[in-house]
């Protein structure tokens, strides 16, 4: 087996993620409690863990849907190109939609996302983000919810990866390189 040349510091663990998560449903029920049907929707992949959670503490009428998107460009460069890979499956006019991502990082990736969703005018759109990196940020983006403010480090677990690994670990960890090029 070869060795890894990282390791894994956990940074929030699973039992601060459960909790913040019961806090947040609290608040997002207060907000929707006059839903028809509301609309949570799942930013492909690293959401995936979240959103699961997240919906079982929702007591509201919930359909789940899921959207990809991906972005590409020079890291040096502020604008970034957000390419929707996979589309929603069901229609959003005139509904109420929660948008929910792992990571804010530079807000490119959602502040695209929602100005596209509402291009398709749903009642509410409202995001969610269980991570935020406030010090990375290019352009002007807030979520209306935010799990828990992190520094600039790369972070993997709870459906967030590293080179397509980790997304299973049940805390949030940070990486620490540990090869000959740490
Ligand atoms: P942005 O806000 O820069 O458009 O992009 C946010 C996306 O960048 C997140 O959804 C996530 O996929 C990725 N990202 C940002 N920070 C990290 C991190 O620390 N670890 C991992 N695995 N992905 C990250
Ligand atoms: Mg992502
Ligand atoms: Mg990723």
């Amino acid at each position: 087996m070869p060795k890894p040349d990282y390791a894994i510091d956990e940074m929030i663990s699973a039992k601060a993620i459960a909790a913040r998560i019961e806090a947040l449903a609290r608040e997002i029920r207060g907000e929707f409690r006059d839903t028809g049907q509301l609309i949570v929707v799942g930013l492909l992949r690293g959401s995936f863990v979240f959103i699961a959670d997240l919906v079982r503490e929702l007591d509201l009428p919930v359909e789940v849907d899921f959207l990809e998107a991906s972005s590409y460009g020079n890291s040096m460069e502020s604008s970034r190109e957000v390419r929707i890979l996979k589309d929603l499956r069901g229609e959003i006019g005139g509904r109420d939609v929660l948008v929910v991502e792992d990571i804010v990082d530079t807000g490119h990736t959602l502040a695209r996302v929602t100005e596209y969703l509402a291009t398709r005018a749903p009642a509410r759109l409202r995001t969610i983000a269980l991570l935020d990196k406030p010090a990375r940020r290019e352009v002007d983006f807030k979520a209306d919810w935010t799990g828990f403010e992190i520094p600039d480090e790369f972070v993997v677990g709870y459906g967030i990866d590293y080179a397509q690994r980790n997304r299973n670990l049940p805390f949030i960890g940070k990486v620490r390189f540990t090869g000959d090029d740490a």
